[in-house]
């Protein structure tokens, strides 16, 4: 049945949930005292759950143990469960496997509490306005979005990392859905959660509940904000311009750690369509859906400059649309470097860069191996280490350096040109408007 009257629809949504209260009422989400018994004895430890999970739970085990009296294994697989369901499919006595451990844990997810900041909503025009100019300049270093499903292994603190990374280096972090509610469970060594710790302004350095999972098109908001509020673009029936704006001023980048329905998976494309990459974490594979791109094909990196229709080399980014990754250590310089826009200004440039570099340091022990790749001139090298880099870039990539004036002479893809106006739209060049 199709209703197209919204107020129909509203009548109905509301005789529905009334007619269906009093069926739900009665259904128990929690195993009782005695089904949890009953099931945990059916089991027979024959492993085929944890030849499924993704997670190589040894769930059999902790049934026995459960089943002696001692609940603490089970409880403590809760937490590294992400609720696939795949053990309950293969399991031969078709035990409710999660709800055993959601009752095993019981106690403990009774105790948790922390403190959340309430859902705010969208992205004023106000706030659009202070940051669109530092945004877009990149001295704000990116928009940073954790976004969708709460099933990754191992509790909240991967939560707690990204935003408190990201946060503390200036960029703007916006949560929604369950990542936004797990934001406020992992507490600092004083006892604060990030609400606590930042301030909730659309600003630098500030940390935001937006809402829930639907609030999410309030991110979208924001950007598309910064093109017509800050940047005078039409905003009716001109999507695609908008989106050519942000992808390549508007330094952001969406994070789906816990990515699990198809539901996350479209909210991610979502962005990806108005030119905002997303990384999903390792169960993201699933969704089978990847936009990556290839920097060993230099020539696959072009865009046009709107001001005389030019079509020119450019630096690969952002590099990738969708990409998922194993750990959160490759995740946080990898959201570093989805946030380096064609269009940057040197200061920006140089900011991205020094936490694309110092994230890569300090997680994955390495130096990127693309960083190169993302200077266009001296200006964009970190200034606390300039002569190191320069010497880098001279050692291992063969770039001329003029020692004397301290300045690269040649080298990068390509310069910079703070007049650039890049797109790759052709009908915004000269000859076809
Ligand atoms: S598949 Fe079922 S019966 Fe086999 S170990 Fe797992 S829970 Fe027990
Ligand atoms: S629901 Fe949890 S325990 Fe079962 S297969 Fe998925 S991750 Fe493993």
């Amino acid at each position: 049945v199709v209703i197209l009257d919204p107020f129909k629809v509203g009548r109905v949504a509301v005789e529905v949930a009334r007619k269906i209260h009093p069926k739900r009422a009665k259904k128990e989400y929690i195993l009782s005292d005695e089904a949890f018994e009953r099931w945990l004895g059916e089991c027979i430890q024959c492993g085929n759950c944890t030849f499924a999970c993704p997670q190589g739970l040894k769930i059999g085990s902790a049934n026995k143990k459960a089943l002696e009296g001692d609940t603490e294994p089970l409880a403590k697989l809760f937490d590294q469960c992400v609720g696939c369901g795949r053990c309950e499919q293969v399991c031969k006595k078709h035990i409710p496997i999660v709800d055993l451990m959601v009752k095993a844990a019981r106690p403990i997810i009774e105790k948790e509490k922390g403190k959340m900041r309430a859902g705010r909503g969208p992205v004023r025009d106000t706030e659009i306005r202070q940051v669109g100019a530092p945004l877009v300049l990149g001295t704000i270093p990116g928009i940073i979005a954790p976004i969708g499903c709460g099933n990754y292994p191992n509790g909240t603190e991967d939560v707690y990392t990204i935003v408190n990374e990201f946060a503390s280096r200036g960029y703007i972090v916006t949560l929604t859905g369950c990542m936004a509610i797990d934001a406020a469970f992992w507490l600092d060594d004083e006892g604060k959660s990030v609400y606590e710790r930042y301030p909730d302004d659309f600003d630098k350095g500030c940390v935001l509940n937006i809402g829930s999972c639907v609030s999410n098109a309030h991110i979208h908001g924001a950007a598309i904000k910064v093109a017509s509020i800050f940047a005078r673009r039409q905003i009716r029936a001109n999507y695609d311009e908008i989106a050519d704006y942000i992808l390549n001023r508007v330094g952001a980048c969406g994070v789906a750690w816990g990515a699990m329905s198809q539901k996350a998976a479209s909210i991610a494309t979502g962005f990806n369509r108005l030119g905002i990459p997303a990384v999903v974490g390792p169960h993201g594979v699933k969704y089978r859906r990847a936009y990556l791109g290839r920097r060993d094909i230099p020539e696959k990196w072009r865009v046009y400059d709107v001001r005389n229709g030019e079509e020119i080399q450019c630096e690969p980014c952002p590099e990738h649309l969708i990409v998922a990754v194993e750990t959160i250590e490759e995740c946080l310089p990898m959201m570093a470097k989805l946030c380096f826009r064609v269009a940057d200004t040197p200061p920006g440039r140089q900011i991205k860069l020094t936490h694309y570099i110092d994230l890569s340091m300090k997680y994955l022990k390495i130096m990127p191996p693309d960083w190169h790749l993302y200077v266009r001139s001296e200006a964009d090298l970190p200034l606390a280490k300039k002569e190191y880099y320069l010497k880098l870039l001279e050692d291992e990539h063969g770039w001329e350096i003029d020692w004397e004036k301290k300045k690269i002479v040649s080298g990068p893809i390509k310069g910079v040109d703070p007049s650039f106006n890049p797109t790759l739209l052709e009908r915004l060049l000269p000859e076809r408007r």
